[in-house]
């Protein structure tokens, strides 16, 4: 089963943003967490530094259980469940269970 990866679209399925969209940012799959872009933003106390000689409060992605979002379809508009699919040329892609487009 070929599963979430970086850049992918998705939409969140629980939380306070639950039916938003994001592009995924980074993901552990050890800790089955990921980050959405915009989604779960979290306020962190920053201290000064270099790239922030202010300091103060920044918002920041918290991490999501992967399984709480699923990957979007752009044909479908909407979150899908996917299968992995054999291309002629050997390649394994992931193909919308719906309308048979390549995610
Ligand atoms: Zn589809």
């Amino acid at each position: 089963m070929l599963e979430i990866k970086k850049n992918d679209a998705v939409v969140v399925l629980a939380g306070k943003d639950k039916g938003k969209r994001g592009k995924v940012l980074s993901l552990s799959r050890e800790k089955g967490r990921v980050f959405v872009e915009g989604i779960n933003k979290i306020k962190k106390h920053a201290k000064p530094s270099k790239s922030f000689p202010e300091g103060g409060i920044i918002e920041k992605e918290g991490s999501l259980s992967i399984s709480n979002v699923m990957l979007v379809c752009q044909h479908c508009d909407k979150g899908v469940r996917y299968r992995s699919t054999m291309t002629e040329d050997g390649r394994k892609v992931r193909t919308c269970v719906h309308c048979g487009n390549v995610l």
